[in-house]
Order: C-alpha cells, then sequence, then structure tokens
C-alpha cells in the first residue's frame, strides 16, 4: 500500500463507487515509487469527461479536448483524464485522431517511457506492463514500444528522453538512445518555445550534464554547429537560475565556437528579452572576466547587475576563484554607476555652458573617470576634471 494523498484517494474512490476505473499515473506514480514527492497527480479514469464533471463539484475543464478535467480537492486540482489511444502523427508533433474509451493498458501503451507508464490499483498494487520498476532499479530511460516509432509518433519525446535523464541522473537506454540519433532530425518540426522549455528543465535539472546527450545525439542541429559538443561536466556547481545556467550554456558553446553569438542563439530559442541581453552580455564578460573593483564598476555600468552575476557566477563555478566576493563587495561599495549618479547634474553642466550632445558627451566622459576613481565623484572634483 503506498502512500497518496487523502484528497487523491477520495476522488479515485468516488469515481469507483460510481462504476468507473479510476487510477493514479505517469509522473505521480513513478516519484512516489522514487521516494520524491509527486509536484502534481494525474488520475486516468474510465469515466467521460462529461462523467467526472458530473461527479464533482468543483471541477474546471483544463483540456476537454484531450479528454482531462481537472478536479480540485483538500490537495489542488487533480488531472482527471479519460482512457486515451492516439492514432497516427502526420506532422509528428499532434496526433491526428485522439480516441477515448480503451482500457487502461492501452492508456498505459500510450505514454512515452516505461517509468512514466505505471498507474497505481484500488489496493496500492503497482500496475506495471513494461518493466518500469526494473528501469526505476536500473536508472533507465526506455520507450514503451518501438523507440523509432515513438519518435517519429511525436519528436518532443527525444527531447523528453533527455529531460527525464538529466532530472532523475539516469541513463538513456541503448536502443532508445540509437532511436535519439537516428531519428534526431525530427526536432526540426518542434517549435523553438517547446524545444526551450525542454532545454530549461535540462538546465535547471539536478543532472545538467547529462545534458550532453542534446548534441551528442544531434537533438539540437537546428540552433548549434553540428560538431557542438560542449562539456557540461560543470554546469551542476553554477547556481540552478535561468539566468546563471542559460549564461553558462552559452558561454561554453561560444568558447568551442559551436554558436556565432550568445543573443542570436537565444533569440532563435524565443527567450524573453531581458534574458536574452543579460545572458548575451554575462556569456561574453565570462570570456575576458572582469578583474578587481574597478573592472566590476566598468562591467556593472555598462552590462548591468544580473550579467555580471551570471558571469561572476560562472567564472567562480567553472574557474574557481574570488569572482563572487569581488562583485559583491563591489555592489556594496555604492559608488557611481550610471550618469544619474554623477554629482554633476545635466542641468548643472547645462548651467556650465554645456549644449545639447555635449552633455550626453560630458556625462560619459565623467562616469568612466569615476568609475576608475569613486572617490572623485564630489561637484568641485568633477567640475575641475572638466577643465
Ligand atoms: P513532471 O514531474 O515534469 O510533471 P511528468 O511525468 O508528470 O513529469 P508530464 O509532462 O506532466 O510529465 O506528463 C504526464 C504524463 O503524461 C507522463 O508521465 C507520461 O506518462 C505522459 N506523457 C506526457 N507527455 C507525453 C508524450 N509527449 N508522449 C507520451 N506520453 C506523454
Ligand atoms: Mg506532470
Amino acid at each position: 500500500i503506498r502512500e497518496i494523498p487523502g484528497g487523491v484517494a477520495a476522488l479515485c474512490a468516488r469515481l469507483r463507487s460510481a462504476g468507473w476505473e479510476a487510477y493514479p499515473v505517469g509522473g505521480c506514480v513513478r516519484d512516489l515509487l522514487l521516494g520524491r514527492t509527486p509536484g502534481d497527480w494525474d488520475v486516468t479514469t474510465s469515466a467521460m469527461p462529461e462523467e467526472v464533471i458530473a461527479l464533482f463539484d468543483r471541477t474546471v475543464p483544463t483540456g476537454i479536448r484531450h479528454g482531462t478535467v481537472t478536479v480540485l480537492t483538500e490537495d489542488g486540482g487533480v488531472e482527471v483524464t479519460t482512457f486515451r489511444a492516439e492514432s497516427g502523427y502526420a506532422d509528428g508533433r499532434h496526433p491526428d485522431a485522439v480516441t477515448f474509451g480503451g482500457d487502461l493498458t492501452g492508456d498505459l501503451t500510450r505514454r512515452d517511457f516505461t517509468i512514466n507508464a505505471m498507474a497505481l490499483g484500488p489496493d496500492g498494487a503497482v500496475i506495471d506492463p513494461f518493466g518500469g520498476q526494473k528501469d526505476l532499479q536500473a536508472r533507465l530511460i526506455r520507450c514503451v514500444g518501438e523507440p523509432g516509432r515513438r519518435f517519429r509518433e511525436d519528436a518532443l519525446r527525444m527531447l523528453r528522453a533527455v529531460r527525464f535523464s538529466a532530472q532523475l541522473g539516469f541513463a538513456v537506454e541503448n536502443a532508445t538512445a540509437e532511436a535519439l540519433r537516428d531519428n534526431a532530425e525530427l526536432t526540426a518540426c518542434l517549435s523553438a518555445e517547446r524545444i526551450r522549455t525542454e532545454l530549461e528543465k535540462i538546465l535547471l535539472s539536478q543532472w545538467p550534464e547529462r545534458g550532453e546527450g542534446l548534441f551528442a545525439w544531434g537533438l539540437l542541429a537546428a540552433f548549434v554547429g553540428a560538431d557542438a559538443q560542449p562539456d557540461l561536466t560543470t554546469l551542476h556547481r553554477v547556481p540552478a537560475r535561468p539566468l546563471e545556467r542559460w549564461a553558462a550554456l552559452c558561454a561554453l558553446l561560444l568558447d568551442e565556437g559551436s554558436i556565432r553569438s550568445a543573443e542570436e542563439f537565444l533569440k532563435d530559442l524565443r527567450l524573453d528579452g531581458r534574458t536574452v541581453r543579460a545572458c548575451a552580455a554575462g556569456a561574453e564578460l565570462v570570456k575576458t572576466m572582469p578583474r578587481g573593483a574597478a573592472g566590476w564598476r566598468h562591467a556593472l555600468a555598462e552590462h548591468g547587475a544580473d550579467a555580471c552575476t551570471a558571469a561572476a557566477a560562472i567564472g567562480a563555478a567553472m574557474m574557481g576563484g574570488e569572482y563572487l566576493r569581488e562583485l559583491a563587495e563591489t555592489l556594496a561599495e555604492g559608488s557611481c554607476l550610471t550618469v544619474r549618479e554623477l554629482a554633476l547634474s545635466g542641468a548643472e553642466l547645462a548651467a556650465m555652458g554645456y549644449r545639447g550632445a555635449d552633455i550626453g558627451a560630458a556625462q560619459r566622459r565623467l562616469l568612466d573617470h569615476v568609475l576608475d576613481h569613486p572617490e572623485d565623484n564630489r561637484p568641485e572634483r568633477l567640475r575641475e576634471l572638466l577643465n
């Protein structure tokens, strides 16, 4: 008997007492068997969505077309999905037809990996027709069914294979790995957003070095050079935040010449503008790490705190050294980093006779000086410097 939350157990009991089958399924079963706390609970059922809606007071039709209704329980929303079988994926992305009314085995057969294709029976027994428990023991990602066919049905599964391998620290089983290599070009039909989402999960995972598979198998061919093979072994030492991990990946790819520019790479993957700018600048800064307080002040003034934080974190993780301490001390100084913080304002410069573009030019000249000599940021000293 496995521990499942009361709300989820009550939901299943309710469906069963109405004559339907109902099983916790997929990721939550996998996580439970791994001794991890499941992030969310999914239930698969023989009931049709309308029948689920009729049975519970609080439901949200979150994906009726896919047979999914979210039932609100004391343990939060639980996605309840009607047994499904999918037939035909002409475009490698969306099933041509979703058919309902199959049985549990059919529903488990359509799932991607053996470790994701298990359900929990009413007695707490694990229903595991594809050897998911054995693969959990062996720490393997293995397709349900014939890997090549499963990847041709849905190319996203190729990225998911690497993602679960990185999140769990599992290896990819041989036949599955071979099919990844053979079908790598199919990832070209996926949207950049979906690729980015999976790649970000890999970057933020506990075993990001497993992401090397993406390159070894050629799954990112649309975004990086064909020979890209970055060494990701130091990535887990970089703080697991998007900015830092994306910038670190860019720095590694730039270093081996697999991308022309970090900005282009991140834009192609549809990252938001702010992340693109900070990561690209951070990755560039890593090439010639700022040194000393003055070095960091110039970098902060030019690229901002996010880019510098990323660069310092990457430098510390990959080269060792005092980058983070230096940056923290520099930020703590609170010294002038922008023209707005200069002790001489634009209005004062105008009063001194500066006009138009000359004001900006003078401000930049003063800032450049003050970044090297913060103690000079006093009105009389700045006036002196202008003469
Ligand atoms: P996570 O902890 O990231 O949510 P998860 O296993 O729950 O992991 P989901 O993407 O939420 O992953 O999918 C839920 C379940 O649906 C999976 O465990 C798997 O059984 C099935 N599934 C999801 N995407 C696919 C797919 N592309 N092809 C086949 N089955 C899939
Ligand atoms: Mg999930």
